[in-house]
C-alpha cells in the first residue's frame, strides 16, 4: 500500500481539525476527565451533521484520516465506537426491522448501543457467558433475561444494550448463544457505576426477569457466534494511537517550557516515543487501507491493537520516570508537570491492554491465524 495520504485526504484532515476547533471545547475535555464518560452528546449530534458518524460509508482514506485527527485531540468516541459497530453488525446480520428502525437513529447521532458480553467469569472466554434467556412456554415469541455483565461501557447512557446471552446448555458452549438487540429501558434492568484505574467509568449491569419479544433477537437461536466472529473483528480494528501523539506533545511541550529540551537523555527519550508512535500509525494505516479495500484485517488488526496498547505502555511509563516527582501529581493538582497528562496516560495505558482484547489474546490470534502457530487454548 502507499501510506501516504493524496491532496483531497489532507483537506479533509483541515476540515476535521477547523471541527474539532470549534466543537472539541476545552469544557467538553473537563467533563470527559470528571466523569470519566467517554461520551459528549453536543459532539456526536455535531459529528452525525457532518454524516461522518458511519466511517464505513466514507472513503478510507477519509475514514483514516477522521479516526486519527479525532483520537490525537483527544475527543470523546468509546460511545460512538461501540454503537458504530453494533450498526455495522446489525446491516451484516440484523432483520429488516432492525436496519430500518435502529441503524439509523445510530448513524442520526440520535441513540447509543452499549456492549453486554463480559461477565464476572467470562471475558476474554466470552463464549463462556452464564446469562441465561429461557423461552417463554406460556407466552410464545417472548424471552425471559436473567444475570448479570460486567463492564458495560456506556450502558447509562445507552438506548440498547447488544447482549450476548446462554440459550441451551446442552451443547458445546459456542453453539448454545444468542445475542439480543435489548432495550435498557425494559423493566429489570440496573445499571451500576464502575470507575476504572483508567480514569474511564463503565458499569456492572444487572438484568433480572428481563422480558422482552423475539423481535429483539440478532441472528439466529444459538447462532450468535457467527454473528460475534463480525462482531469482535469490527472491534478489533480501532486502535487509539492518537492518545500516545497526544502525550507526546504534552510531554515535548514540557521539554520546551522547561528547558530541559536540550539534554541529550531528553531529547533520545522523546524520540524513541515518536519512533514508536509511528510504527503504530503505519500498522493501523495498513488495518484500515486493508479494510477499506474490501477485506477484514483480523491479523492485522491485532497487529495494531497489540503495538498501540503495549508500546504506549512503555512510552507512557517512560515519559513518567523522565518527568520526576512532579509527573505523577495529576490532572488539576497544583504544580503537576504536563498538566498531569502523562500520568494520566500511564494509567489509561493499562487499562488499554484489557479491553477490546488482551495482549494475550492479540498475541494468539496473530500466533494462530498469522504465523500458522499450533492453537494454544
Ligand atoms: C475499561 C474497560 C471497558 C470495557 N468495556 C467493555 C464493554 O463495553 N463491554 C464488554 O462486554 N466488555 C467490556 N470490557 C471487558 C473486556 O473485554 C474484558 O475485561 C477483557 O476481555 C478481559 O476479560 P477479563 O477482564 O474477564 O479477564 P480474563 O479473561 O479473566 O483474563 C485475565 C488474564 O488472563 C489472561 N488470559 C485469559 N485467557 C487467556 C488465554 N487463553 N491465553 C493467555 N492468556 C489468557 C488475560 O490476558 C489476562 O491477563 C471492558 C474492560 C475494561 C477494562
Amino acid at each position: 500500500m502507499d501510506f501516504r495520504f493524496d491532496e483531497r485526504a489532507e483537506k479533509f484532515r483541515a476540515e476535521v481539525r477547523a471541527f474539532l476547533g470549534e466543537h472539541l471545547t476545552d469544557e467538553v475535555i473537563a467533563r470527559v476527565h470528571d466523569t470519566g464518560t467517554v461520551h459528549d452528546w453536543g459532539l456526536h449530534a455535531a459529528l452525525a451533521e457532518r454524516g461522518w458518524l458511519d466511517r464505513l460509508a466514507l472513503d478510507h482514506a477519509e475514514a483514516t484520516v477522521l479516526s486519527e485527527e479525532l483520537a490525537r485531540a483527544g475527543a470523546p468516541a468509546d460511545g460512538w465506537g461501540t454503537s458504530e459497530l453494533v450498526a455495522h453488525t446489525l446491516q451484516f446480520a440484523g432483520t429488516e426491522q432492525q436496519r430500518a428502525e435502529v441503524v439509523p437513529r445510530i448513524f442520526a447521532g440520535e441513540i447509543l448501543v452499549c456492549l453486554g458480553y463480559s461477565e464476572p467469569d467470562a471475558g476474554s472466554d466470552v463464549a463462556s457467558v452464564a446469562t441465561r434467556a429461557v423461552a417463554d412456554p406460556e407466552d410464545p415469541g417472548w424471552w425471559a433475561i436473567d444475570g448479570q455483565k460486567m463492564f458495560t461501557t456506556l450502558a447509562h447512557e445507552s438506548a440498547y444494550v447488544f447482549l450476548l446471552t446462554r440459550t441451551n446448555t446442552s451443547v458445546p458452549k459456542h453453539r448454545g448463544l444468542t445475542l439480543f438487540l435489548v432495550p435498557m429501558a425494559t423493566p429489570g434492568i440496573e445499571v451500576r457505576a464502575i470507575h476504572t484505574l483508567g480514569g474511564e467509568r463503565t458499569n456492572v449491569t444487572f438484568y433480572s426477569d428481563v422480558r422482552v419479544p423475539d423481535s429483539c433477537r440478532v441472528g439466529e437461536v444459538d447462532g450468535a457466534w457467527d454473528v460475534m466472529k463480525v462482531a469482535l473483528a469490527f472491534e478489533r480494528q480501532a486502535p487509539a494511537q492518537g492518545e500516545a501523539s497526544r502525550m507526546l506533545a504534552r510531554a515535548e511541550s514540557w521539554a520546551r517550557s522547561t528547558g530541559r529540551i536540550d539534554q541529550p537523555d531528553v531529547r533520545r527519550r522523546l524520540a524513541r516515543v515518536a519512533l514508536e508512535n509511528e510504527v503504530g500509525k503505519l500498522l493501523s494505516r495498513r488495518s484500515s487501507w486493508l479494510h477499506g479495500s474490501g477485506r477484514m484485517p483480523v491479523v492485522e488488526g491485532s497487529m495494531a491493537k497489540l503495538w498501540a496498547s503495549e508500546s504506549f505502555r512503555r512510552t507512557s511509563a517512560d515519559l513518567l520516570d523522565l518527568l520526576g516527582p512532579e509527573g505523577v501529581l495529576q490532572h488539576g493538582d497544583a504544580g503537576a508537570a504536563a498538566a498531569g497528562w502523562v500520568e494520566h496516560a500511564f494509567r489509561h495505558s493499562q487499562v488499554m491492554t484489557i479491553y477490546a482484547g488482551t495482549s494475550e489474546i492479540q498475541r494468539s490470534i496473530i500466533a494462530e491465524r498469522g504465523l500458522g502457530l499450533p492453537r494454544s487454548r
